[in-house]
């Protein structure tokens, strides 16, 4: 193989190219970046930069020394074998790697929409976050959460707007989500609510109600960035179809990061995971199937998130669970285990208890089973159960 090209100059992107040359890959390597930045990570966005704390978060990479041609602000249109089509012509492969990432997914409406994805975008929140402004958040997953702890924190007056009848009900479910309702204290909370359009001065609800608001930023979530490969011969069902080797129906192509969709061996499943610990760790195995060596990916997927003074972490997948157990105090540090029938662990999620995390990922990917009974006491560590 003599020229790679990696299309998407995220995280996963800049960490396939870093795999690649760690495994000795000595040919070229092209990086297409339709953003005009150099890598960066995306989880401060909402936190440390919106927060006013940091300015930038990107990847402490040096591409120069990994001899890649960086190519930013370079979108990729379309794919054909050996050929990827962009905004600055056809440039030819014989290695392919798709890390696209994902794009979040707008109200219809002609109101001002914000959304939280790129540096640029939290820049441009981030000036608009100012004492008394009204601010509506569409959504309150993972991204409205965080953005509403950030517009609190700056004396915003927020209205989180959510489809479903607690926060994080798509992500985590709703009992859990329930637990978290309580951090939304001095936060106007409309449950059960739909948004009919993004408009001049606010939100129009479904049952007509307007909601002013200076400032509205959707959160409600995202799709796999793969319009571009639309025309092309390469399975795609939810993000880029691959194997447990993160290979592409299309030959010598590999998928990693948000736009994949992997089988997992573990929970025997094809998964597709928006978060960056995948994009941190699954570049290894992508590039390893590209050199031709036969490594399989299958983690238990890890994320965190940081909301109203809480740290979130999860893993896991908790749908192969089938009873939820609690430990500790839900107005305090707490967490929640899913067990199957035969009480094997498949998820955890610990609220300002990392070490529940901790040891819960690990007897996860162990396949160890836990005692019910003494799980639910906080005092006995989770290795214990
Ligand atoms: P991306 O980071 O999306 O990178 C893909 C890149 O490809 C982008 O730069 C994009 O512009 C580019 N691209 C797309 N299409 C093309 C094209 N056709 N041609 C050329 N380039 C293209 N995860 C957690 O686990 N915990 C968190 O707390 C957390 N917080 C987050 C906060 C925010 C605000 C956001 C947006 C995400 C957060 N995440 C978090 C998720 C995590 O950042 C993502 O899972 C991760 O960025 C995925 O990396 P990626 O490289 O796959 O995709």
């Amino acid at each position: 193989m003599d020229h790679v090209v990696v299309v998407g100059a995220g995280l996963a992107g800049v960490r396939t190219v870093e795999a690649l040359r760690g495994r000795g890959f000595g040919g070229r390597i092209t990086l297409i970046g339709q953003e005009r930045h150099r890598p960066y990570d995306r989880p401060p966005l909402s936190k440390s930069v919106l927060l006013g704390e940091a300015d930038t978060s990107f990847v402490d990479t040096d591409l120069a020394a990994l001899d890649v041609a960086f190519l930013p602000g370079v979108c990729a249109k379309a794919l054909r074998e050996g050929v990827v089509e962009t905004t600055e012509g056809e440039i030819g492969y014989d290695g392919l790697v798709i890390a696209t990432g994902s794009e979040p997914i707008r109200l219809p409406g002609d109101g001002p929409q914000h959304v939280l994805r790129t540096l640029d975008d939290a820049h441009e929140l981030r000036a608009m976050l100012v004492p008394g402004a009204r601010v509506a958040i569409i959504g309150a997953g993972w991204i409205g959460a965080e953005v509403a702890t950030a517009a609190r924190r700056a004396g915003c007056a927020v209205t989180v707007i959510e489809a479903a009848g607690t926060p994080l009900a798509t992500a985590v479910g709703t009992e859990i989500g329930a637990r978290t309702q309580r951090w939304y204290e001095g936060i106007d909370l409309r449950l059960n609510t739909m948004v009919r359009s993004v408009d001049e001065g606010g939100v129009r609800l479904v049952d007509g109600e307007f909601v002013e608001a200076h400032v509205v930023v959707t959160g409600i979530g995202v799709r796999p960035a793969v319009e571009w490969l639309a025309d092309a011969d390469i399975d795609l069902h939810n993000g880029v179809v691959v194997d447990e080797h993160l290979r592409a129906s299309l030959p010598h192509t590999v998928a990693v990061g948000d736009c994949a969709a992997w089988w997992s061996r573990r929970f025997h499943t094809r998964l597709r995971i928006e978060h960056w610990d995948t994009a941190l760790n699954a570049p290894e195995v992508a590039a390893a199937t590209l050199l031709g060596e036969d490594t399989v990916y299958d983690p238990v997927p890890y994320f965190w998130s940081e909301q109203f003074g809480h740290m979130v972490q999860y893993a896991g997948h908790h749908p192969a669970g089938e009873r939820l157990i609690y430990r500790g105090d839900p107005e305090g540090k707490w967490s929640a285990v899913w067990l199957t029938a035969d009480d094997a662990i498949v998820a955890v999620l610990a609220v300002d208890r990392p070490r529940d995390l901790v040891q819960g990922r690990r007897i996860i990917a162990a396949g160890g089973r836990l005692d019910a009974e003494r799980l639910v006491d906080p005092d006995v560590s989770l290795r214990d159960c």
